[in-house]
């Protein structure tokens, strides 16, 4: 798919367009003619309303694992919202304080590496995977 995520007044937006982009290719520096379909996970900026239990957050910006959310308890008479969060068999309690700042919600997205013609392989229908993603697909298929 001919996809690029750009930002947009902070917040990350997935641009779709119908004709290759007009960028280069990550591995050679050919133009690239799509991006990378290989699954990955990505930070989603998520207002907290929006954030339910069982819901995959990042707890800082510098997190590499997200964490899980147990509850949300909003507390409009402080204007806080408390929240418990688990990673593993470990649980953490926090009180945001400043609960309309969005939150990093763990998305499945894709790799969107631009690639070109020989850097990129057509794995199925809509589904192309970068030099790196393909040999980690024919490892595993
Ligand atoms: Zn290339
Ligand atoms: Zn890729």
């Amino acid at each position: 798919m001919h996809c690029e995520r750009i930002q947009i007044d902070g917040a990350s937006v997935i641009v779709c367009g119908s004709g290759p982009r007009k960028r280069f290719c990550r591995y050679c520096g050919a133009r690239s003619v799509a991006l990378c379909d290989w699954p990955k996970m990505r930070r989603q900026p998520t207002p907290i309303d929006q954030v339910k239990p069982g819901s995959m957050i990042y707890r800082f910006t510098s997190s590499t694992q997200p964490d899980e959310v147990i509850y949300l308890k909003p507390q409009p008479a402080k204007g806080e919202v408390w929240m418990a969060t688990r990673r593993g068999n470990q649980t953490f309690e926090h009180v945001i304080t400043e609960p309309w700042k969005p939150v990093l919600v763990a998305v499945q997205g894709t790799c969107d590496a631009p690639c070109c013609r020989r850097c990129l392989r057509h794995v199925g229908p809509d589904r192309d995977y970068c030099r790196r993603h393909w040999n980690a697909w024919s490892a595993i298929s």
